[in-house]
Order: C-alpha cells, then sequence, then structure tokens
C-alpha cells in the first residue's frame, strides 16, 4: 500500500512522497511513517476488497455534519446526489480513533461493496477502483452533502426526487465517470501547480492511499 507519511502538509505530497507499506505494517520504501490511524483504516478497506485501489478518507465539514446526526442519510435531492444512490455505508459505532488495526477491519466490514462509508462522529471514506474515481466520489459527496445542509438550512420542505428520476440519473452520471481523470487532472494543474503537486481544494484534511500494485 501507498500512503501519504504523517507530517507532511498535503500541498507538500507528490507521487514521489509516498510511503509503501507492506502487509505486516512495516515501511518499506519512502520517508516517514503513516499515521496510525490513516494506516489502520485504510489497510482495513483494502483486506475486505481487493476490487478496491484507492481509498480517501477526510473530515470535509459538510459530509462530516451528516455523520453526527443519529440516523445520517445523503437523501437525494439534487442531481449531485445521484451520483451516490445506493453506494454508501453508514456506521454509527464510533469508539474512539481508529488506531487498531481491529476498527480498521470493522470499518472495511462496514462499508460492505459500497465506494462510501459515513464514519460516525468522525468523517468519511470514498473507495474506489482508481484514485481519480475516489477523487471525483470525495469531491462530489462534499457538494453534495452541503446542498443538503443548506435546503436543510431554508427550513422550508425538502422535495426529494422520483425513484424513476434517481435511477435515470445515476446511470447517467456513471457513465460519465471515465471522465473522471480529467476532473483530477485539472486540479492537478490548478494555477500552475508542478505537474505532479496535488491540490487540496475544498478538503479540510485528507489521507489518500493506493495499493501497492496500482
Ligand atoms: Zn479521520
Amino acid at each position: 500500500m501507498l500512503i501519504i507519511p504523517f507530517h507532511l502538509h498535503w500541498s507538500e505530497v507528490t507521487p514521489s512522497k509516498l510511503v509503501e507499506v507492506n502487509n505486516k505494517h512495516e515501511v518499506v520504501q519512502g520517508e516517514g511513517k503513516p499515521e496510525t490511524t490513516a494506516l489502520c483504516i485504510h489497510q482495513g478497506v483494502y483486506r475486505k476488497r481487493p476490487d478496491v485501489k484507492s481509498v480517501m478518507h477526510t473530515h470535509m465539514p459538510y459530509a462530516s455534519t451528516l455523520t453526527c446526526l443519529q440516523q445520517p442519510e445523503l437523501l437525494m435531492l439534487h442531481q449531485n446526489s445521484c451520483r451516490f444512490y445506493e453506494r454508501i455505508a453508514y456506521d454509527t459505532e464510533y469508539s474512539g480513533l481508529g488506531e487498531s488495526f481491529e476498527e480498521g477491519n470493522r470499518l472495511g466490514a462496514a462499508l460492505g461493496q459500497k465506494n462510501v462509508l459515513f464514519m460516525g462522529n468522525h468523517g468519511v471514506l470514498t473507495a474506489a477502483e482508481s484514485v481519480d474515481v475516489a477523487f471525483d466520489y470525495m469531491y462530489y459527496l462534499e457538494r453534495a452533502a452541503m446542498i443538503q445542509v443548506l435546503a436543510w438550512s431554508t427550513q422550508q420542505n425538502l422535495k426529494e426526487m422520483d425513484k424513476n428520476v434517481i435511477e435515470l440519473t445515476t446511470k447517467q452520471i456513471h457513465e460519465f465517470l471515465p471522465h473522471t481523470n480529467l476532473h483530477l487532472a485539472d486540479v492537478d494543474c490548478t494555477k500552475g501547480c508542478p505537474n505532479e503537486m496535488l491540490t487540496p481544494t475544498t478538503l479540510s484534511t485528507l489521507f489518500l492511499s493506493v495499493t501497492a500494485e496500482n
């Protein structure tokens, strides 16, 4: 697994700064060590999901707000929400920092076969077949959560979409997913950053990992 080392500012992260960790949780390549909870959570997902090649975990404000509810749910209120139809798992069993591999395994099991995990009282996690798709999920998840929180703030009645419209929109959006590499590439080059530099945009904190063979 390749993962961002601890104590490295996100703006400093480049592909060459990622460290490689083996199945015994030892750093076998690169400088520094991953943060313990990042190591446990990410490895927990990879153990359960051999199809997943990239995991991202953040504490973004709007998505994290939904994890603080007794019954967290991303409502199908907006076009951006439809990207996540039937792709989200919810965990409400927060019990402290995820600094054990048992907790990582538990979270991996809670994700199941979905692409997004709402981690109760904590944050969110996306898991996908590539970095660009995991990033795309994370970006639009925060946008969808933001719209939901803003819609609630109006204190007006919400208009959830009909099931047939949701299913059609979901299908239409996922037909565009092959273009997610363009989304990530565009972020990479924002405002003259070096080509290999990743920029955080709306992400407040983020741990990214990819499988070593990816
Ligand atoms: Zn976290």
